[in-house]
């Protein structure tokens, strides 16, 4: 005798896609679909300017960010929402764009 839970197709079936759903979440397939999509974040956007954003952490000028740190790039921040070989990635800080990961602002902070 089996039990009406296994039996059920429709019950078979939705479990089978909250399952796979579950699953591409976890890889973050949809996330990086996203990201690709994302505008890119540019040092004219009024955030970017007010945080000192640059796409390139080589060109932030340390005298006027002193707590830059050569090697800070997003790529190594906890805010970061790319992976680690994405070159263009989401962050926190800018919903719905995203950052490049030589990229760099006054929010850095280092990945743990
Ligand atoms: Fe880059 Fe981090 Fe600033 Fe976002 S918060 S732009 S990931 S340094």
């Amino acid at each position: 005798m089996s039990s009406a839970r296994s039996s059920n197709p429709h019950r078979r079936h939705f479990l089978q896609v909250v399952a796979g759903a579950f699953t591409m979440a976890s890889l973050g397939l949809p996330r990086r679909g996203r990201a690709a999509d994302l505008p890119h974040v540019t040092e004219s956007d009024a955030t970017a300017q007010a945080l000192g954003y640059s796409s390139d952490t080589r060109k932030v000028p340390t005298s006027k960010y002193p707590k830059h740190q050569p090697g800070q790039q997003c790529s190594k921040c906890s805010l970061f929402q790319g992976a680690s070989s994405d070159e263009w990635g989401p962050c926190a800080i800018f919903p719905g764009k995203s950052v490049h990961a030589s990229g760099w602002c006054s929010a850095f902070t280092p990945k743990q």
